[in-house]
This record gives structure tokens, C-alpha cells and sequence, in this order.
């Protein structure tokens, strides 16, 4: 057994198992992965936390992709994500187990339902990290988070509260291959689960995901944040339409609701590679153009002459987006 110096007597690492949208979404097994490396070091475990009405299935799957333990809390009122009643559950197993480190995905879930979780724990939560590494003289978690808009990278640690928690982008960590033949032991804690009264579920049905294939459009036009508004981001879809292309956005515009998680391009987002891409209010970051860098003609408008999107566009704009593409739209519309 390595030396090692986990805080007194808290143990293990968890990972929570975010199964909805299991196929499209593989956060929770890169954290897996990454988790198993960090155990490594601390000489201890993987515990993968489930919740849910039926989650064998899921338990498998985990136990598959490296979890030592899978901790399964099955019960009606967890049938359903509920924010509430989750985080009351999980709180009371994290008090209980008191384990030292507990990862999520920094998806729409893990962004919502973490931080309830560490406030209700009175402990840190760094959001949104692309690294984690551990110090094992001190059983600290390093993580390393982007800060100022993403111009640095900040190492934090929490040394005096546990859980260390941290909610990581997904893909910055592979998952290991399912090993169908991998054993982990199965717990199902007794804990004690309330539905909250407040809220109940009428009925939900799937949104409607986005059909069109923004890899292979021809034509791809792109909203940063400099289009200000939803209003004048819809704008980008008219324009798509015209030219019959797909519209993509970078970070700032997904965080703000103008689209959708599919849509993003980038490091954490899609690569694309169309005849043309169109780019409007978007700053040129490097996290952003390396999805774009497959385009063969790049048009981008900024009202910044010195934007850095400048450098690789073939034709630049100077002037305001909105205008432009109102402009763009009037004399398409006349063409067609
Ligand atoms: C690890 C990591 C991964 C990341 N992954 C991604 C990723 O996959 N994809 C991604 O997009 N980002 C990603 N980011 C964020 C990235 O660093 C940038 O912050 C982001 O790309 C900037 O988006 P933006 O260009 O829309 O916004 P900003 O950088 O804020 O740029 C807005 C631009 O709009 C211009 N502007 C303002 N008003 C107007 C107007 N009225 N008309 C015309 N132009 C105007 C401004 O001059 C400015 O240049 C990541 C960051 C990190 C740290």
C-alpha cells in the first residue's frame, strides 16, 4: 500500500454517474478514467454514484469502465432528476461515506446540481476544469480551471474542506475501453429519500434535436458573442437558410442560450470544414478557430479591426454584426 496522505478521515474519490443521454454523453466515463489515475496516486478507490428508479444496467456499465465500487441509490422519487431531492440525498451519503474528492461533468446537470450540492456540504467547488492532477504528500486536488474569460488557467486547491469538488468539461479525458469482464462490488446504501413536495413532473417530452449534420454543411455561419443578443443571433439562422448552410456558435453564445450545446465549435466543440464560414462577433480565441481551421474561405465581421479573427479570415468585415448581416440577408433575400 502506497504512503499517502488522504485528510483524516475522509476516503476514496467519486464520480457521479450521470447516465441520461448515456450514449451521447461520456463525461462521466472520461472522469472514470481520469479518477482511476488520481486513486492511483492516493492509493485508494473509485466510487461511481448512481441514483435512479432501475440503474443495474448503468451500475454495469460503470463497473465496465473501471469503478472499484458503484454506489446505487434506487428509489421512485429519483426516477426523475429533481434538483432538491437529489441534492438532500446526495448530501446525506456524502456525510455519511465522507469521501475526498467528488467529480461531475460540467454539463447543464453537473452546472446546476453541484453547486446546491457543495453549498449544502459547506465545501469549495471549482467549476468547469480542463485538468486535475493530485499532490499526494498533502491528498490535495489541484484543479486547474480557466479564469479571466479563459485567458488563464488557475490552479485551485481546497485544503481545509471536504469533499475537494470540481465539475470538468467533457472530452478532456478519455475513457478506458469497456471491459465487460471487469468486476467492481455493488453497494446500495440505506439512505433516506423524501420526494420534494413542491415540485412535480406533469409530463416531459425529448427536445427536438438538431437534425442537420453542421460537419458536412458547405456553409457554416458561426455567432460569437459580440452579436449581443438572441435577437440578433436568429439572424445567423435566416442567413443559414439563404445560403443553405448550418449555423454554429462559439462558448460565449451557447452559455448564453442563443443556441445550443450541439452547435459549438472548438476545442470542446465541433470541428468543421465547409467551402465557406461566415463569422460574426467572435474574437478569433484559439480554443474557438481551431474548429474552423478546416474551412477553405473564412468571411468574418467584427467591429474590432485589430480582432484577432482578422488573421485567419480570407475576407474581414470592420463594423457592426447585426448591420452586416441585415445587409447580407436584404440583398440575399433580392437574389433569390
Ligand atoms: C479549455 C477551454 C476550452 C474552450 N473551448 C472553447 C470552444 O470549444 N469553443 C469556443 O468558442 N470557446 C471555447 N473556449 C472559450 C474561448 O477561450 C473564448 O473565450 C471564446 O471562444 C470567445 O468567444 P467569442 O469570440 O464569441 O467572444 P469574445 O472573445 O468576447 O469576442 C467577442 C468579439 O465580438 C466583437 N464585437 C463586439 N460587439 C460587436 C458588434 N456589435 N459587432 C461585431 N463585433 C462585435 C468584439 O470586438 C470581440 O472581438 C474555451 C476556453 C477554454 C479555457
Amino acid at each position: 500500500m502506497k504512503k499517502t496522505r488522504e485528510h483524516e478521515s475522509t476516503r476514496g474519490i467519486w464520480v457521479f454517474g450521470d447516465y441520461r443521454n448515456y450514449f451521447q454523453n461520456r463525461v462521466t466515463l472520461q472522469l472514470i478514467a481520469k479518477a482511476k489515475e488520481l486513486a492511483e496516486k492516493l492509493a485508494t478507490e473509485v466510487t461511481v454514484l448512481v441514483l435512479g428508479d432501475q440503474v443495474h444496467q448503468f451500475a454495469m456499465e460503470y463497473a465496465a469502465h473501471g469503478a472499484d465500487v458503484v454506489m446505487a441509490v434506487e428509489h421512485p422519487a429519483l426516477k426523475t432528476y429533481q434538483v432538491e431531492t437529489y441534492a438532500r440525498v446526495v448530501a446525506r451519503l456524502v456525510e455519511q461515506w465522507k469521501p475526498h474528492v467528488f467529480l461531475a461533468g460540467a454539463t447543464a446537470f453537473g452546472r446546476e446540481f453541484f453547486p446546491r450540492l457543495a453549498k449544502r456540504l459547506r465545501t469549495g467547488l471549482s467549476a468547469d476544469c480542463v485538468s486535475l492532477e493530485v499532490d499526494p504528500e498533502h491528498g490535495w486536488l489541484i484543479q486547474t480551471t480557466p479564469s479571466f474569460g479563459g485567458e488563464l488557467l488557475a490552479d485551485v486547491i481546497t485544503p481545509d474542506h471536504r469533499p475537494q469538488m470540481a465539475t470538468v468539461h467533457p472530452g478532456m479525458f478519455k475513457e478506458r475501453v469497456h471491459d465487460k469482464r471487469a468486476v467492481s462490488r455493488i453497494v446500495y446504501p440505506e439512505v433516506q429519500v423524501e420526494a420534494d413536495e413542491r415540485v412535480q413532473l406533469v409530463r416531459s417530452k425529448p427536445e427536438q434535436a438538431h437534425k442537420g449534420n453542421l460537419e458536412d454543411a458547405p456553409v457554416v455561419v458561426v455567432g460569437g458573442r459580440g452579436l449581443g443578443s438572441r435577437e440578433n443571433f436568429r439572424l445567423l439562422f435566416e442567413l443559414a437558410e439563404c445560403l443553405g448552410g448550418e449555423v454554429g456558435a462559439t462558448r460565449p453564445a451557447v452559455m448564453a442560450g442563443w443556441a445550443k450545446e450541439d452547435r459549438l465549435l472548438g476545442q470542446t466543440g465541433k470541428n468543421v470544414k465547409p467551402k465557406l464560414l461566415i463569422t460574426v462577433g467572435t474574437s478569433g480565441a484559439v480554443q474557438y478557430t481551431t474548429g474552423i481551421q478546416g474551412a477553405e474561405t473564412i468571411i468574418a465581421v467584427n467591429r474590432d479591426p485589430n480582432a484577432p479573427i482578422f488573421q485567419i479570415a480570407d475576407l474581414g468585415l470592420v463594423g457592426e454584426g447585426r448591420s452586416i448581416l441585415s445587409l447580407l440577408l436584404e440583398k440575399l433575400r433580392r437574389r433569390l
